[in-house]
């Protein structure tokens, strides 16, 4: 071993090269040495995938979006539909159906899904399902065919990519951080007494989460929710840029619901899923209403780290918030 004390940080064991090199031969481990090496992947990276695959594959022109026709709009609609249910479906299959990881990493003891009279059809999972795929798509769509006709008709400004390339690139990152500020004061919103009893109580159903629970929401708080994406009708962007914020949106909201902190594969976390913060909003109510992005929650008293001292900080906030 090399003298430790010449570093300020050196790895535990012996350096290790490509197990292909090796005698005797190991194919698994070389295996693993090449997939280590080109799995790393995160849900961000994905979605703007996606975004791009949806907007070459499988979206309208701008030219074709100047005036509303059913064509067009039945496209978005129906890629969005796919996209929901390939995502939302397939990690419900892998982690619940046919709970691939077991308990790894899954957050909430209790068995997932549920029965009972609080969901529509009496099922977690059809009720969750319902309400993403008949209200949340539906809105979904609506509002990216609005943005779609107010970049084709000049309402709204585009942005090429030969327009400002650094820009172009920036409204990528700059995407989640519009989502951390937006989203922590319509959840704010939200949870004042009238408004969460006649919309976002239906979200709050679900105190032990599923993919699919993410966009369970109520018809007005799709609205509200998605409604982020019109800020581009102030900020110039490409289509592009439109179908990662509402596909960010939508699909961050089945990933981080998973109910699980990751997906793992040969004893690993590869893919950064659900968080605990949000978990805990489920289970809490008043406590974590934004993201990590910007920590509004720690700047407002609503930070729930997960440590027993936040634990009795949340339960008195709550007595005092019930006493007044
Ligand atoms: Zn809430
Ligand atoms: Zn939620």
């Amino acid at each position: 071993m090399t003298n430790r004390k010449e570093w300020n940080h050196a790895p535990d064991g012996p350096i290790q090269v490509s197990p292909l090199w090796q005698w005797p031969p190991k194919p698994l481990a070389a295996f693993r040495w090449y997939f280590d090496s080109w799995f790393i992947i995160t849900i961000n990276l994905c979605i703007a995938g996606l975004a791009v695959a949806s907007y070459f594959w499988a979206s309208p022109t701008l030219a074709q979006t100047e005036t509303f026709s059913i064509g067009w709009i039945t496209l978005i609609f129906a890629r969005n539909f796919i996209l929901l249910c390939v995502v939302a479906g397939s990690l419900h299959l892998w982690f619940h159906a046919y709970a691939m990881q077991g308990d790894d990493k899954k957050y909430d003891p209790r068995p997932f899904p549920r029965k009972g009279r609080m969901f529509t059809f009496n099922s977690q999972v059809l009720d969750n399902m319902t309400w993403s795929l008949a209200s949340g798509v539906t809105i979904w769509s609506a509002l990216e065919a609005l943005v779609w006709w107010s970049m084709a008709n000049g309402y709204a400004g585009t942005l090429s990519w030969g327009d400002n390339r650094a820009w172009f690139i920036a409204i990528f990152f700059l995407i989640p951080v519009w989502e951390s500020l937006y989203f922590y004061w319509i959840h704010r919103f939200l949870h004042i007494p009238f408004f969460y009893k006649h919309i976002h109580a239906l979200h709050h159903r679900n105190i032990n989460v599923g993919p699919w629970s993410g966009l369970s929401m109520h018809p007005f708080e799709h609205v509200i929710f998605l409604g982020s994406v019109l800020i581009h009708w102030i900020v110039a962007a490409h289509p592009i840029h439109i179908l990662f914020h509402l596909q960010y949106y939508t699909l961050t909201a089945a990933t981080t619901h998973t109910g699980f902190e990751g997906l793992v594969v040969k004893d690993e976390n590869r893919l950064a899923l659900g968080t605990f913060h949000h978990q805990m909003h489920h289970r809490y109510f008043e406590c974590n209403y934004g993201s990590l992005e910007i920590p509004w929650d720690k700047f407002f008293g609503s930070f729930h780290d997960g440590t027993a001292a936040a634990d009795v900080k949340i339960k008195e906030r709550r007595k005092k918030m019930m006493g007044t």
